[in-house]
């Protein structure tokens, strides 16, 4: 089966050097083989969107040498490319998996649920939602039945059992889904589509085999497994790359001026230093000037170490003299 790769940046802001990390590493797993690139934007959560950071990361990642096969100015034939765009295709697969009895209507709130809380919170901080709240029975058809839907979430029923994958860089997880998250929200009571649901439903559509990412959607990971096979589909391979700390060990993030792509650029920096950086910190090499096809010639995925790298302070003027 040939290898189908992707990015799928949310827009939140210009593109931070973990990011382009995330990028590099799912790129040039699947160039290494042969293989597809799809660039996705996940651009669900209107509120979050940074209006224009589509098109400025779009830029970022083509000025440090990645291309795409399917994507923004590409086009191809899963499209739209943009999630905001796929709202028919996620009603599809919510309607084919309440028809297999995959789903149900929920009013419970954030608050109830943290009031009822005897557990300790799992992934998402909050505390795994308990089966006990699950509606008896719902009449056949409830999903087209707007009353039953009004001001509703609608969430996954997460089965009883262990979910097992082998992550190409962490090695074998299993994870108790009932007792980590319980029965999770796919489409939120305002509307929005969960990122659960897009995600899944994007990789099975753009027949993705590879996912390649940041090591913060590991615990993500076997609620996808689950809503694939609800979907019918194979899960993808995953690999997820090490998060890019600062030097006193807490994650770049937004809110903490994570170190973007373009102010390294604007500070004169070349997108081969960039690239050969983050090939370093991939495990693949030392920290030497490099074009992106040379660190996909020789990608190895098992030398990706899923421990966090620090990112220096003076990262600019370091890779200024690469
Ligand atoms: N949109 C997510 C992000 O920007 C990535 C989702 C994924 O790769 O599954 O972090």
């Amino acid at each position: 089966m040939s290898v189908v790769g992707r990015f799928a940046p949310s827009p939140t802001g210009d593109l931070h050097v973990g990011s382009a990390l995330a990028a590099l590493a799912a790129w040039a797993s699947a160039r290494s083989q042969g293989g597809r690139f799809v660039y996705r934007v996940e651009d669900l959560d209107g509120p979050r969107a940074v209006p224009g950071s589509v098109e400025r990361q779009v830029e970022d990642v083509r000025w440090l040498g990645l291309d795409w096969d399917e994507g923004p100015g590409v086009g191809g034939s899963h499209g739209p490319y943009r999630q905001s765009e796929r709202d028919e295709i996620y009603e599809a697969a919510l309607r084919q998996l309440a028809e297999g009895g995959h789903l149900f209507p929920c009013r419970v709130s954030r608050r109830d649920l943290q009031e009822l809380a005897s557990a300790p919170h799992g992934h998402d901080g909050q505390p795994p939602y308990p089966p006990s709240l699950r509606p008896d029975n719902l009449p056949p058809g409830w999903f087209d039945d707007e009353a039953a839907c009004h001001d509703a979430a609608l969430r996954f029923r997460v089965e009883a059992g262990t979910v097992a994958f082998d992550d190409r860089v962490v090695g074998r997880v299993e994870e108790d889904v009932r007792q980590s998250v319980g029965d999770f929200v796919l489409k939120r009571r305002d509307g929005v589509y969960g990122y659960q649901l897009a995600v899944v439903v994007d990789d099975l559509a753009m027949g993705v085999t590879e996912v390649v990412r940041g090591m913060d959607l590991l615990d993500s990971t076997a609620r996808q497994v689950l809503l694939t096979r609800a979907l019918g589909g194979e899960p993808p391979t995953t690999a997820h790359v090490p998060l890019l700390v600062r030097p006193d060990g807490v994650k770049q993030s937004k809110r903490n001026d994570a170190l973007t792509v373009r102010e390294l650029r604007d500070a004169g920096v070349e997108a081969e230093a960039i690239v050969g950086w983050l090939a370093a910190a991939l495990g693949q090499g030392d920290a030497r000037r490099r074009a992106p096809s040379e660190v996909a010639a020789a990608f190895d995925v098992d030398r990706v170490q899923p421990e966090p790298v620090v990112v220096p302070d003076g990262l600019a003027d370091r890779l200024g003299a690469l």
